[in-house]
């Protein structure tokens, strides 16, 4: 059987330097290793993904230089996240949360991606096949103990995901649905065998493992990335907004841009200008940095720190 490699961008907003760069080392690592390269827009959530962000997104990354073997759209794929959702009904596992945001924070329970985790009061409101579809916060109640997994690169993503996040939304109060349940669903009929993605998801991969669990989907091969960072004030934040791909486009041919990101990624010392498919040959996850990046925005070109 084929590899099945996914770069899975949000289509929450106009794409940026790091979603260049996370979409470079998933096309590297997909074609590096003749796998099948899927790309998947995540369009799921209704009030931030808007059309035009796809449509840019596709644009940039074809200019960029990627190319991809199967194109998906999330929000076309709402009858399998349904007969997902059904299955764990099914199986007693779905639940109606009415926790609001202040209630789960007045817990005070610190969650292992930084935020606040879910305590799983609302567990005794289980739903039935007949009435799980009124409109509400559905959870999952996921079991007891802890999930062990490894990303590629040795580290551990091992976790007791009901307490370290709490039991996950499946869907959220807007009908949309949750997004470690969407992933889930997708890579598993996308049939996906190798998740290359941004180590700011790493803390969600034991749930995601879980939820594969739940459901019967095999689990892929997890590889997380550094990220890229911008210096705000004295502080470092995850590089989103600083500047847009549209904007480097003005200032930066295709090749030019992916030499400094690859230059980032350890993949090109000298940052000489040069399209993703130049960096086939010599592409190795030894050479690419664990730890992130930082990036100066400075009159509409990037500098590294
Ligand atoms: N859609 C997510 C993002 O853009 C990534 C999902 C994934 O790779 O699992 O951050």
């Amino acid at each position: 059987m084929p590899e099945v490699c996914r770069f899975a961008p949000s289509t929450t907003g106009s794409a940026h330097p790091g979603t260049l760069l996370a979409g470079l080392l998933a096309w590297l690592d997909a074609r590096s290793r003749g796998a099948r390269f899927v790309l998947r827009l995540e369009d799921l959530d209704p009030e931030r993904c808007q059309p035009v962000f796809a449509t840019q997104m596709l644009e940039d990354l074809r200019w960029f230089g990627l190319d991809w073997d199967l194109l998906e759209q999330q929000s076309r794929h709402a009858v399998g996240h349904q007969a997902a959702l059904l299955q764990l009904v099914h199986a007693g596992r779905v639940y109606r949360c009415n926790c609001s945001r202040a209630q789960i924070k007045a817990h005070g329970l610190p969650g292992a991606d930084g935020g606040y985790a879910y305590p799983n009061l609302c567990r005794p409101n289980v739903v039935t096949p007949t009435n799980f579809a009124a409109p509400g916060v559905l959870r999952v109640r996921l079991d007891e103990g802890e999930i062990s997994a490894q990303d590629e690169s040795g580290q551990s993503l091992s976790q007791n995901p009901s307490t370290a996040l709490g039991d996950p939304v499946v869907r959220r109060r807007d009908g949309a649905f949750a997004y470690n349940f969407a992933v889930v669903v997708d890579d598993g009929r996308i049939g996906v065998t190798r998740v290359v993605r941004g180590r700011d998801i790493a803390p969600s991969t034991a749930t995601q493992v879980i939820l594969q669990r739940l459901l019967a989907l095999p689990t892929p091969t997890y590889r997380h990335h550094l990220l890229l960072l911008e210096e705000r004030g004295d502080k470092l934040a995850k590089l989103h907004g600083a500047i847009g791909v549209r904007a480097l486009r003005a200032q930066y041919t295709a090749a030019e841009l992916c030499g400094v990101l690859a230059q980032g990624a350890g993949l090109n010392p000298e940052g000489k200008p040069l399209m993703p498919r130049a960096l086939l040959a010599g592409f190795a996850w030894e050479r690419v940095p664990s730890f992130d990046q930082t990036l100066r925005v400075e009159g509409g070109r990037l500098y590294w720190r």
